[in-house]
């Protein structure tokens, strides 16, 4: 079994620190946070930023504060959120790339937030990803439907992204692919070979799905920004959330990698 990469998604664009007291919001906050869920054995931070209202926002100058928070703690990987809820368009999304976080997620087709269109246009996708490319930035593909990972795929032989792909299949989100472990079985069997892997499960099937990625020899996220809503994780931390994946890890015989260890495993330059 390979070494486990836990990705840590601290914050989001939803959770407030009203439903999730442990929310870290502010630049330091996060820094903090990411700090201590890499001591727990998290190699990648996923990043999404707040304005000073709590609000989400694509604003470089947030991402950059919380880069150099990060940095001036840990060598954790980096991975900023390109997401749609936070800028309406490419130039907005992608803002951040300019920093030259070592990743970027990059979502390869629309779906539905339970209140909004999770909106990733053909001509969107490929601006985000030609810039990731030109900044030598690694995409996460956000999978939350099958086709958007054919697409992922197609963008591969167009040479608009490039081999091997790391992919985060994502389940649970109201409007998109459901966490019916069946769904993860068949995704499984589309990735082009070499891919790496890993599994967002948001609500309910966070456990089950996360313990299934395990097994498989897949990577794993959690963190606040998936699970904030459940009711047995409502007072929790992100360090507490990435500290169960560890443990659980350990039944399975799989054992956290650090981030230079991550950076190996996807294909990162260290
Ligand atoms: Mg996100």
């Amino acid at each position: 079994m390979d070494k486990l990469i836990i990705t840590v998604a601290p914050t989001g664009n939803v959770p407030t620190k009203e439903t999730s007291p442990g929310l870290p919001v502010t630049p330091e906050e996060i820094g903090e946070d990411v700090y201590r869920c890499y001591r727990a054995g998290a190699a990648i931070a996923h990043i999404h930023a707040r304005d000073l209202l709590g609000q989400p926002t694509a604003d470089p100058a947030v991402f950059k504060a919380i880069i150099s928070e990060i940095k001036a703690r840990c060598n954790i990987i980096i991975q900023c959120s390109t997401g749609a809820r936070a800028g309406k368009n490419a130039a907005e999304r992608g803002a951040c790339l300019a920093l030259k976080p070592e990743m970027a997620s990059l979502a390869t087709g629309s779906s539905n937030f339970p209140g909004s269109v999770n909106y990733n246009p053909p001509a969107l996708i490929k601006t985000l990803a030609l810039k990731m490319r030109d900044f030598n930035i690694k995409p996460e593909i956000e999978v939350f439907d099958l086709s958007a990972l054919e697409t992922a795929i197609w963008l591969t032989e167009k040479q608009i992204l490039q081999k091997p792909l790391h992919i985060n299949l994502v389940f649970g989100v109201p409007g998109s692919m459901s966490g019916d472990p069946r769904n993860l079985f068949f995704l499984l069997e589309k990735l082009p070979p070499g891919s790496t892997w890993t599994v967002t499960s948001i609500g309910q099937t966070h456990r089950q799905l996360s313990a299934l990625a395990l097994v498989l020899n897949g990577h794993v996220r959690t963190g606040l920004e998936d699970v904030a809503g459940l009711e047995q994780d409502k007072s929790g931390t992100n360090v507490d959330l990435v500290t169960r994946i560890a443990e659980l890890a350990k039944m399975y015989g799989r054992v956290p990698a650090t981030p230079a260890e991550a950076r190996k495993i996807i294909g990162l330059l260290d």
